[in-house]
């Protein structure tokens, strides 16, 4: 008796296992929200997200009744995207910044660190402009165990001093062989250096040439307004920073449909908050700071009129270094603060992003056929823009990686 007993209980756990195998292979998620900003531009009221397995299957209206998770009192939003963040930059056990890279397997740690605050703080797709390992913690994160956002890499960069026109060719086929999902160029000097071009028109030429060519995207670091005009003139498809544009080079990137990624609401600010930790590294000195001090005011200004100029194409990206990681969305915020519209901004943060990375069919919105990236923030963006700071839920790819959707709210950072 005993023994059938045990044979029983043992047939009742294989069984249990098995169904629970095949419900987790054709799970479906349901997710209901009064409030879904779909990505576009579109509100969607009391609807329910149905998702099964990394995708999302259909929207419905309504079905708060069969919801797996009950968003009713969120705003759901797309999956945040960084365009612009320097994962692998951290501060050492001492506290300051890691200039040079050290022990690798401590390196890869810290990159792993920041890709997880940063896919909590609700952010499913950063762009790295590149270091060597970004490779590993990109195929890492994709093989699905090591939560944190989907990484696209530049793996190194191309400077003034990477070569000829010819070598330069080759550098941007040699990034393509490696795995680059984009390449990314030093226009300009930075700004702790005044800002100036520091690559020829024909380097240029050839990098963003042979780049078109090749179907690989660029991204361009350029500060001053003759670094931008050359960039957009050489065929290059994204300007980063630009501190110092004008209106006739915001106007030549809205007429060349060239993406603009000014980053006004992380990087400085955070420099200037852990001055500490890289003041005496580099060009961080007190000029350096001066001119980042000075840059707060420039990059206002200068946002101010990006927003002000007809169908420039803005999306999100932040800039992120040391200390920056999870504080990506105060970029949002300080973009609303400059003039932008909250839903643009919203848009700029998921499909237009998306659409810059080339991945417009895949995430950045939420309708059926795309990745379930789904966002729950504490408030509505759209009446107050810091609701993209309070972020209570995060699946990325039909997975969960944060519910604290029933905790009290109230959190302050
Ligand atoms: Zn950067």
């Amino acid at each position: 008796m005993r023994a059938m007993r045990s044979k029983l209980l043992a047939f009742a756990a294989v069984a249990a296992l098995s169904s629970a195998t095949l419900f987790s292979q054709s799970q479906t998620i349901r997710i209901h929200a009064a409030t879904i900003l779909d990505g576009t531009g579109k509100v969607l009221r009391n609807s329910t997200i149905v998702i099964e397995g990394s995708k999302i299957a259909r929207i419905e209206s309504g079905n708060a009744g069969t919801a797996t998770y009950d968003l009713a009192q969120l705003t759901v939003v797309p999956g945040l995207i960084d365009v612009h963040s320097h994962v692998g930059w951290h501060f050492d056990k001492a506290g300051r910044y890691a200039a040079r890279r050290g022990d690798p397997s401590e390196e890869i740690l810290y990159s792993a660190e920041n890709a997880y605050v940063t896919l909590m703080a609700g952010f499913t797709t950063i762009q790295s402009p590149g270091q060597a390992n970004d490779v590993q913690l990109r195929d890492a994160i994709a093989r699905g165990a090591l939560p944190g956002p989907r990484i696209l890499t530049s793996i190194r960069q191309i400077n003034e001093n990477s070569g000829t026109p010819d070598e330069l060719r080759e550098k941007v086929r040699q990034l393509k062989k490696d795995g680059a999902d984009v390449v990314k160029i030093f226009a300009s000097a930075s700004i702790r250096d005044g800002g100036k071009q520091t690559m020829t028109d024909a380097q240029l030429q050839a990098v963003c040439g042979e780049a078109n060519a090749q179907g690989m995207r660029t991204m361009v670091h350029a500060h001053s307004p003759e670094s931008i005009k050359a960039s957009v003139n050489a065929g290059c498809l994204q300007i980063e920073h630009g501190v110092f544009a004008n209106d006739e080079v915001l106007k030549l990137m809205a007429d060349k449909g060239v993406y603009f990624d000014p980053n006004v609401g992380v990087v400085l600010q955070n420099y200037l908050r852990n001055r500490d930790r890289y003041e005496g590294i580099g060009n961080y000195n007190a000029e350096g700071f001066a001119y980042m001090e000075k840059g707060l005011g420039l990059n206002k200004e200068m946002m101010k009129k990006a927003v002000a100029t007809p169908k420039l194409l803005i999306v999100n990206g932040t800039d992120a270094v040391a200390g920056a990681h999870g504080h990506n969305a105060d970029e949002i915020v300080e973009r609303v603060r400059e003039g932008m519209k909250p839903m643009d901004a919203i848009v700029s943060a998921t499909s237009l992003s998306a659409k810059s990375m080339r991945l417009d069919k895949t995430i950045g919105t939420l309708a059926p056929g795309f990745e379930a990236d789904i966002v729950a923030l504490d408030g509505d963006p759209i009446t107050d823009i810091t609701a993209v700071t309070r972020v209570k839920f995060v699946m990325k790819g039909g997975k969960v990686y944060k519910n604290e959707r029933n905790v009290t709210t109230n959190t302050s950072r």
